[in-house]
């Protein structure tokens, strides 16, 4: 019986990118149900201040889309904390500009975060997992691997990928005792989107104010998406309440994708 205070004590969790944004509220909010939680990243300050705030955190840099440093940084995770129950990928980046404009290289760019990233990651898991019967893969996907988004093309496509490996994984593993899932956030308020509205600043002349807005409007309930908000989703998915969902991609949109 699980301690419905804690209801991840004991269980070790790895967060890929998890230095800031969604990540940084994913590892605080697992850390808080009780895991033990592994900040991976790029930034090895922003690592280290994550894991200052946590009870029970490491840090291991990592960039997902270098196999080596991923079996490098998941071997020392094992090391420290034990073979990994939970793994969040939450790496990932989006470029934007017309598909006119954009080059084979974009698209192999933001295929090898957002897509090849996951499968890194979730292959340095998923044998492990199966072998002791217990493992959740929460992959943060996005809108954007659900619908279509104008100026986005490579990033949509990578993060369709996200959803469909996914699906496939979850079917592959299904009465093993592990799940994949895919959590789909709407505009959410972190650095990415602060990048966005600059872009949209810089291409269009209007203000940060009304780029905001406009990405808001994009949802029903008018507007972002908080990074608690789908912290909040991934530890559901991470807890013993959520063993029957599997292959789903879980939308945290406000409704934009219901239409
Ligand atoms: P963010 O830019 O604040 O955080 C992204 C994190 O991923 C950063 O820590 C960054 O350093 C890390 N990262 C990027 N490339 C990496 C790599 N190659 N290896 C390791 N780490 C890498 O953005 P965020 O909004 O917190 O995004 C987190 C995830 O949520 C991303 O996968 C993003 O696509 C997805 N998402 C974001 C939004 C949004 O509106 N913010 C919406 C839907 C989905």
């Amino acid at each position: 019986m699980s301690d419905p205070d804690r209801p991840l004590a004991g269980r070790h969790a790895l967060v890929t990118g998890g230095g800031r944004g969604i990540g940084l509220a994913v590892a605080r909010r697992l850390a808080g149900d009780g895991a033990s939680v592994t900040v991976t990243g790029r930034d090895r300050a922003a690592l280290r201040d994550a894991v200052a705030e946590l009870p029970r955190a490491q840090a291991q840099p990592c960039d997902v889309t270098d196999p080596a440093a991923v079996d490098r940084a998941f071997d020392a995770a094992e090391a420290a904390f034990g073979p990994v129950d939970i793994l969040v990928n939450n790496a990932g980046q989006a470029v934007a500009g017309p598909f006119v404009k954009s080059s084979p290289a974009d698209l192999r760019a933001m295929l090898a975060v957002n897509l090849e990233g996951v499968w890194l990651a979730t292959q340095g898991v998923l044998a492990g997992m199966l072998g002791r019967g217990f493992g959740r893969v929460i992959t943060i996907a996005s809108t954007a691997g659900l619908i279509g988004y104008p100026y986005v093309a490579a990033y949509v496509a990578a993060k369709h990928g996200a959803v469909g490996l996914t699906r496939a994984l979850a079917l592959e593993v299904a009465g093993k005792g592990v799940t994949v899932n895919a959590v789909c956030p709407g505009y959410t308020d972190t650095d990415l989107v602060a990048e966005a509205v600059a872009n949209i600043t810089a291409k269009t002349g209007r203000s940060a104010g009304e780029a905001r807005a406009e990405l808001a409007r994009r949802n029903p309930q008018g507007r972002l998406i908080a990074p608690e908000e789908v912290a909040d989703c991934v530890a559901w998915l991470a807890g013993p309440a959520a063993g029957s969902v599997n292959g789903q991609a879980i939308a945290v949109d406000g409704g934009e994708t219901a239409s």
